[in-house]
């Protein structure tokens, strides 16, 4: 591995990143499992597939995960009524 020279110039994000890891941050609660995540440096935007792995939030993940926000949404209010309707039994 290369040492890092002292005194650069540019020291760009993506640098900053490639030493000390990337710092991410939860931007978006898709579903229980399901996060979104931006790193704070390189703005690099992750994403929690259906195996539960952190993968690179693609557009189409992006669409995904559009996709499981609604239906996670419904099923949040389908079961509130369900929780309502079973207590009463
Ligand atoms: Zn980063």
């Amino acid at each position: 591995m290369n040492k890092p020279t002292t005194n650069r110039p540019t020291f760009i994000p993506k640098m900053y990143c490639n030493l000390f890891g990337h710092h991410y941050q939860v931007t978006k609660k898709v579903t229980y499992h399901v996060k979104e995540y931006t790193c704070s440096h390189c703005k690099k935007q992750l994403t929690t597939n259906s195996n539960g792995r952190l993968i690179e939030l693609t557009p189409k993940f992006k669409e995904i995960n559009a996709i499981l926000e609604r239906i996670h949404a419904s099923r949040m209010e389908r079961s509130k009524k369900k929780t309502l309707a079973s207590s009463i039994y």
